[in-house]
């Protein structure tokens, strides 16, 4: 197949652009940099299965060759206030891409006759009253807090999705990404993995937020790849969650850190620098995925963050 992948200089996107060129396929990519790198990608140049146009998809979109499959990834992701990569930093920037850039990319996928995969996101559920959160739950969500400009448009992008589905026939996918980590994100994006994972290999105390009870549930990027995949090859249109089910404290997730990277200076807790609405409890539930996909994630906590440490010591110049 040849797939358009936005935001394909990103975190998720460079892997996955990495799996499906290593399945033989061919990938145009798509990225304006807003947050993501072109470090991301340099390993692709050269490779002529992968051409890559730097593009702001809140703008129309053109695409000369036929593509098979439409992968729409790009938008802001960070919830950290502090970090300038953060969606309450690019609040308008963020609801285009979820708004505009969604729109955009559907009508190439209307256009190509192509499939299209939209990234959404467990903040659809937002502060989640029902735990854990199966797909059929409609979420909990401020219209004008100060997450919902994350929030509300990757919800107006699924009800986009699902109308271009009903009303043009478009052969649609949405995938609700629980947190996710590994090798490329940004050291600086202010999410919990790189501030803790950075502040332990740097020997310093890991600030876990409040009172480190709130929960999350962390997935090996590679596990959410291979979902993803699954899930575009699949005939599924109707959301699926896809996310690591094993839910722990942040406390204990920051012990565990500290475990496997050797760590001695502890864990302080300081004042939860975001809004009071930090989702209090997060956990997939992942029986549509395994259901309709037979998928699971394989990668445990400990093997994913070894697998990460390497990446994180070279941006940091530590050996
Ligand atoms: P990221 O910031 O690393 O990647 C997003 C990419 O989109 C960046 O390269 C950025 O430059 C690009 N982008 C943003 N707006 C754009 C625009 N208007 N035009 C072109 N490119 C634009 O973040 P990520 O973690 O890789 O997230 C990728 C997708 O997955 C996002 O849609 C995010 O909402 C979703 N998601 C990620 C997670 C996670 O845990 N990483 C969880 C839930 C959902
Ligand atoms: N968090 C923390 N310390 C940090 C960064 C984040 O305790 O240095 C907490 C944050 O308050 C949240 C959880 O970690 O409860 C996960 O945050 P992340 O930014 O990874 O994404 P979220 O799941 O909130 O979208």
């Amino acid at each position: 197949m040849r797939i358009l992948i936005t935001g394909a200089a990103g975190f998720l996107g460079s892997h996955l652009t990495d799996r499906l060129l290593a399945d033989g396929h061919e990938v145009i990519g798509l990225d304006n940099f807003i947050t993501g790198s072109r470090d991301n990608i340099a390993h692709l140049m050269g490779n002529e299965k992968f051409t890559f146009y730097k593009h702001d998809v809140s703008n129309y979109i053109f695409v000369q060759k036929k593509v098979d499959a439409v992968l729409h990834l790009a938008s802001p992701a960070s919830p950290n206030p502090k970090s300038p990569l953060a969606y309450f930093n690019l609040p308008i920037q963020t609801m285009k891409a979820g708004a505009l850039g969604t729109h955009n990319s559907l009508g190439v996928a209307k256009a190509h006759k192509a499939r299209f995969l939209l990234a959404s996101t467990s903040e659809i559920y937002g502060d989640p009253l029902v735990h854990p959160q199966a797909e059929n739950y409609p979420g909990n969500v401020d219209p004008v807090g100060t997450r919902a400009v994350y929030d509300e448009a990757k919800r107006f992008a699924e009800s986009l999705t699902m109308a271009y589905h009903r009303q043009h026939g478009v052969d649609t996918r949405i995938v609700r990404i629980f947190n996710t980590y590994g090798p490329r994100m940004d050291l600086e994006d202010g999410r919990a993995l790189p501030n803790l994972l950075k502040q332990a290999l740097l020997g310093q105390a890991l600030t876990v937020y409040g009172d480190g009870q709130q929960t999350r549930s962390f997935c090996y990027v590679d596990d959410l790849v291979d979902g993803i995949i699954r899930l575009l090859m699949s005939n599924e249109h109707l959301p699926v969650n896809i996310g690591n089910p094993i839910e722990m404290s942040l406390f204990q997730f920051a012990q565990t850190i500290n475990k496997i990277v050797g760590n001695k200076a502890g864990i302080t807790f300081i004042p939860n620098a975001r809004s009071e609405r930090d989702p209090q409890r997060r956990q997939p539930d992942i029986t549509r995925a395994q259901t309709i996909l037979g998928w699971e994630p394989k990668v445990s906590l400990e093997e994913g963050l070894r697998k990460t440490i390497p990446y994180f010591k070279q941006k940091l110049g530590i050996a």
